[in-house]
């Protein structure tokens, strides 16, 4: 039995209250461990010894040196790749043959990536003419922003954590992280490699719990909080949002979507397939980027269809060390209540069920487990609930299109605006289509490829800010200027 214990100051620590959650693993629903739940005494030990750390030998550190840490840090990680994979898709239910790719090597790579990025931004300068000829220099300086509060979710916990964690510590910050309380183990974990790689105590700290009237709550509420970057649900994000207005504090917003995918005639409908199956069932359809609505041009509509349905009805369910298995199982019992209601919701709302549409038959051993089948509808309207809310589940919705207008407005039909895919052979559409989509990113001809020096985020109820390579530094630094009188 395991014991998720917070990580403060450089050490392991339970709660003074005694009180703990079970963590379970969604393949069967057997039991992993207990996690300490982070009771208000936990999150100011944790912000006090960010504070500290900020004041000790971290706040005085040169970049270079910084740089050398993060980089033994992601070395660290791929070092212990195993123990990180192990963790992820046991509290995950992911296959290891995603989490190998992407997870943890993305992992590792976000502490890379930033450590490069700080090394080479350069800051702004400006000579000022004066009346007495002398002139004035200006000159920009990047200063860490201080103490970080990190609230992260449970779809990808150690890359999306890392995502905030590598630039905020390459900037100079000191973070607390608040893992979703579904996922508490590679977070965990992750204290152990700043330990043995060197990074001061108090630089990163971890406390578990819940949101509200819990860890998250007391974390993003806690005065001594400089700035606070959350992703996961839009309604958590209003909430965090009201916390941060007191004392008005910065917010990096990364939120919910209901992504579409275009496909035109004219696409290479191999690669168009391909890449569907991938945005819509990968982590078992548990990805804010993926694709929940698609849109297919009416000449190869009914063939999309049939083609899409046959390629994910192929698609092997089962445990993530299973090397055949490209499908998990949902993330946790409760979410799976939730896909299915969204699968009820679909018959109600007069859908055809091209695909799956109940719960798998994984064999007596997962029975217990939080598993859905994949699911293809057509023909819903396009008010209906199923189109136009977040489902976060392995299903998609396929109607059909007649005009590059149209489906520009069906595109943008939405409250989110975090994704799209755009699948088509002819590139003056392609980027014109692309120009008129009210969202983050676009993706052409493929889906999640990410060069992590390019902007992240999503529009409207999708999130507030940018993140990846410099957008980061604006988030995790402050830019001041200094003016010289010559
Ligand atoms: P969630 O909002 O339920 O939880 C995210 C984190 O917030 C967890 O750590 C949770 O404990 C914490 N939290 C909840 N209420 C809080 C409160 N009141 N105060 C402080 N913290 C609180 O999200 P989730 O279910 O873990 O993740 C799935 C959601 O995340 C989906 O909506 C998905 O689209 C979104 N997501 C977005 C991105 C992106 O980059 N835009 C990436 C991944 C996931």
């Amino acid at each position: 039995m395991k014991e998720f214990k917070h990580f403060i100051n450089g050490e392991y620590v339970g709660s003074a209250s005694g009180r703990t959650f079970e963590n379970r693993c969604p393949l069967d629903n057997n039991l992993i461990g207990q996690v300490h739940e982070a009771g208000q005494k936990e999150v100011d030990a944790a912000v006090k010894a960010a504070r500290a750390a900020m004041k000790g030998p971290w706040g005085k550190m040169t970049v270079t040196e910084r740089v050398e840490m993060l980089n033994k840090v992601a070395d660290r990680i791929n070092e212990r790749f195993d123990e990180f994979l192990q963790a992820e898709c046991l509290d995950t239910g992911k296959p290891y043959s995603i989490a190998r790719h992407i997870d943890i090597p993305r992992g590792a790579a976000n502490f890379r990536i930033f450590a490069d990025v700080i090394k080479s931004v350069p800051t702004e300068s400006f000579k000022l003419d004066t009346p007495d000829g002398l002139g004035a220099l200006n000159f920009g300086v990047r200063k860490p922003k201080g103490v970080i509060a990190v609230i992260s979710p449970w779809n990808l916990p150690l890359l999306l954590m890392t995502w905030k964690v590598g630039p905020a510590l390459a900037c100079g910050n000191a973070v607390v992280v608040k893992p979703s309380e579904e996922t508490p183990a590679t977070t965990t974990l992750l204290g152990e490699v700043m330990n043995e790689c060197g990074v001061p105590a108090g630089v990163f700290n971890v406390v578990h719990g819940f949101g509200p009237d819990s860890a998250g709550e007391f974390l993003t509420t806690h005065p001594d909080i400089d700035a606070i970057t959350f992703t996961g649900e839009t309604r958590t994000g209003e909430a965090i949002m009201k916390a941060a207005a007191v004392g008005l504090r910065d917010i990096s917003l990364e939120c919910g979507g209901k992504n579409p995918g275009i496909v035109f005639a004219d696409c290479d409908l191999d690669k168009a397939i391909e890449g569907t199956m991938r945005s819509v069932f990968a982590n078992c359809g548990q990805v804010c980027l993926g694709t929940e609505r698609v849109y297919v041009e009416r000449p190869i509509y009914e063939t999309f269809v049939k083609r899409l349905a046959e390629t994910a009805s192929n698609l092997r369910l089962g445990r993530s060390e299973d090397p055949e298995v490209n499908m998990g199982s949902l993330i946790s019992q409760e979410h799976k209540e939730k896909v299915l209601s969204y699968y009820q919701l679909a018959r109600e709302e007069g859908a055809t069920v091209v695909l799956g549409g109940g719960v798998p038959d994984v064999g007596e051993e997962m029975k217990a487990g939080a598993w859905v089948e994949p699911t293809i509808w057509t023909d819903l309207p396009d008010d209906a609930r199923v189109v136009n809310e977040e489902i976060f589940g392995p299903c998609c919705h396929i109607r059909p299109f007649d005009s590059e207008d149209e489906v520009i407005e069906l595109a943008n039909n939405t409250e989110y605006g975090l994704a799209a895919a755009v699948w088509t052979e002819n590139t003056s559409r392609a980027v014109r289509v692309s120009e008129q989509l009210d969202v983050g990113l676009v993706w052409v001809n493929s889906w999640f490829l990410r060069d992590l020096r390019t902007a992240f985020g999503g529009a409207k109820q999708s999130g507030i800010g940018r993140e990846g390579g410099v957008h980061s530094l604006e988030f995790y630094t402050e830019l001041s200027n200094v003016c010289v009188k010559l």
